[in-house]
């Protein structure tokens, strides 16, 4: 897979644009969703250069795998939904919604969130 360098989180990752951090740690950055769909909606995002999930299990370290489950679970920590509950979600290539080509996982919470798909 070809990473493209210029995809929007790799220019938050190089300081090109600003973002409003929740988490940070060797591997990992986590920030806020510009958009947000729920009252918590923070994205959790490797700083190696995966395009997508399947890109990171075929080529990322056990430890920057490690590191990201875990950041995912100390946002929901952050954000105040670690025991109310929250949903995790990384769209992955065309038919599953990504829009931008740097691995991201959604966080969300704050409210009941339903059920994953609606139906057709
Ligand atoms: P996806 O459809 O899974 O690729 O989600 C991309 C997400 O990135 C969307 O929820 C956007 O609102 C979010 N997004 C795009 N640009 C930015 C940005 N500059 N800062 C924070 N979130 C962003």
């Amino acid at each position: 897979m070809i990473y493209d360098d210029n995809n929007v989180f790799a220019r938050i990752l190089r300081g090109e644009i600003p973002c409003k951090k929740v988490y940070e740690d060797t591997h990992t950055l986590a920030f806020e969703d510009i958009n947000p769909l729920a009252p918590v909606h923070t994205l959790v995002i490797p700083k190696g250069k995966y395009v997508c999930m399947t890109d990171f299990i075929e080529k990322a370290l056990d430890a920057e795998i490690a590191a990201l489950q875990r950041a995912i679970v100390k946002v929901a920590d952050i954000k105040g939904v670690k025991d109310s509950g929250y949903r995790v979600c990384a769209n992955t290539g065309v038919e599953g919604g990504q829009e931008v080509p740097h691995l991201h996982f959604h966080v969300f919470g704050g409210r009941p969130l339903g059920r994953v798909l609606a139906r057709p």
